[in-house]
């Protein structure tokens, strides 16, 4: 199971919410991200998350100049 926001490994937890019986979902060990079934399956309707959101080499923020001194 990987999570769907980073793709870290994914472990079964009980969550416990007030008044509400256990339901069994799922704790990212990489971004600490829970998911529960409910969750997942919003998620799941969705569109695809964001995996790299890194600018590109060579685009407009990056500064020129400053390289090679030799
Ligand atoms: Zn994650």
């Amino acid at each position: 199971m990987r999570c769907l926001r980073c793709q870290g490994l994914l472990i079964a937890v009980l969550m416990r919410d007030m008044g509400q019986p256990p339901v069994s979902g799922w704790h990212c060990l990489l971004c600490g991200a829970t998911t529960d079934p409910g969750i997942e399956a919003n998620q799941v309707k969705h569109s695809q998350p964001i995996h790299n959101r890194a600018r590109p080499p060579g685009s407009s923020a990056a500064r020129p100049g400053k390289g090679h001194v030799s």
